[in-house]
C-alpha cells in the first residue's frame, strides 16, 4: 500500500517516520529539489517537480498510491493546489497536514501583511536595518529598497536581484532564542520580516524581537485549496492514513 507524503518540512519527516515502519505500508516522500543538502525523511524518496497538476496526476496514475498527503510548508502555495487537482482528478484521497500558525502575543508589536510586497512597502517607516527570514527566492521582492540595511538569512546563497546593503547568512533550524538575541544586538537590526510559518523551529526569533522591542513585519499564510481535509499534528495524520489506506 503505497503512500505519498508531499514534503520539505519537519512535520513531513516527522510523518514518513511514523508510517514507514507500519507493516504493509511503503512510503515514498517527494521534495521540490531546490535545497543542495536536504534533510532526508525515512522511507524512498523521490526529488523534483512533477510537471504541474497533470504531472501529478499521471505519477499518482503510473504508482498508484493509496493516499497522499500534503504535508508541504504552509506557503507552498503551488504544489498544494497541484496536489488538490490531481487527487480530484484521480480519485485519490488527499490529507493536508499545515502545523498552526503563529499568535501574537500582548507584548508583541506585529504588523499583518498579506503578501511579501506588502511587507516591503510596510519597511521604510519601520526600521532601517532589517531582519529578513522570509527565504532566498524572496529577496528581489525587498531589492527596490536601496535606502534599509538587510541581515537575511536562508539555507542556500540567494541569487540576484538582492538589496544593495544585504549581508546573507547562511543556516538552517532550529534557532536558539540567545542566538536570534545575537544576531539583533551584534547588527544592530531595528525590525524583522516573517512569513507566519509557524512551529517550534524557528519561533526563537519572535521571542527575541519582543525582547529588543522589535516590530515584526508578519506575511500572512496564502489560502489552502478547498475541499481538502486537514489536520495540524502528526498524530492525526497517522490516524487518518490508517483509516484511508487500510
Ligand atoms: P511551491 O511554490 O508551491 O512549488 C513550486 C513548484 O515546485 C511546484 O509547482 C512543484 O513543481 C515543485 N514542488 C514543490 N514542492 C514539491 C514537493 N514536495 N515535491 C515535488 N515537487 C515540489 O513550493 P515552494 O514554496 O517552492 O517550496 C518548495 C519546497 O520547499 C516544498 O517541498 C516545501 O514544503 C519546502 N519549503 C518551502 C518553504 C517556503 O517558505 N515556501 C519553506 C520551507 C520548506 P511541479 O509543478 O513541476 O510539480
Amino acid at each position: 500500500m503505497l503512500v505519498l507524503i508531499l514534503g520539505g518540512t519537519a512535520e513531513a519527516r516527522a510523518l514518513a517516520a511514523e508510517l514507514a515502519p507500519l507493516p504493509g505500508l511503503r512510503v515514498v516522500s517527494s521534495l521540490a529539489g531546490r535545497v543542495a543538502d536536504p534533510r532526508l525523511p525515512e522511507g524512498e524518496v523521490r526529488s523534483g517537480g512533477f510537471g504541474g497538476p497533470d504531472g501529478l496526476a499521471r505519477w499518482i496514475a503510473e504508482h498508484g498510491p493509496r493516499v497522499v498527503v500534503d504535508a508541504t510548508h504552509p506557503f507552498a502555495q503551488r504544489m498544494s493546489e497541484s496536489a488538490a487537482h490531481a487527487c480530484a482528478a484521480t480519485g485519490t484521497p488527499l490529507l493536508g497536514l499545515r502545523r498552526p500558525g503563529w499568535s501574537e502575543g500582548p507584548e508583541d508589536v506585529w504588523l499583518r501583511v498579506p503578501s511579501l510586497r506588502a511587507a516591503a512597502d510596510a519597511l521604510p517607516g519601520l526600521g532601517s536595518r532589517v531582519f529578513l527570514t522570509t527565504g532566498r527566492r524572496s529577496l528581489p521582492v525587498f531589492a527596490p529598497l536601496t535606502g534599509l540595511w538587510f541581515l537575511a538569512r536562508s539555507v542556500d546563497p540567494p541569487e540576484p536581484p538582492v538589496p544593495a546593503n544585504v549581508h546573507v547568512i547562511l543556516a538552517r533550524g532550529p534557532y536558539t532564542v540567545a542566538g536570534e538575541r545575537a544576531l539583533i544586538g551584534e547588527h544592530r537590526l531595528d525590525v524583522l520580516v516573517t512569513k507566519d510559518s509557524g512551529g517550534e523551529q524557528t519561533r526563537a526569533k519572535l521571542v527575541a524581537a519582543r525582547e529588543a522591542g522589535l516590530p515584526v513585519v508578519m506575511v500572512d499564510r496564502p489560502a489552502t485549496p478547498g475541499g481538502v481535509p486537514r489536520v495540524t499534528d502528526v498524530a492525526d495524520a497517522v490516524t487518518w492514513v490508517r483509516d484511508h489506506a487500510g
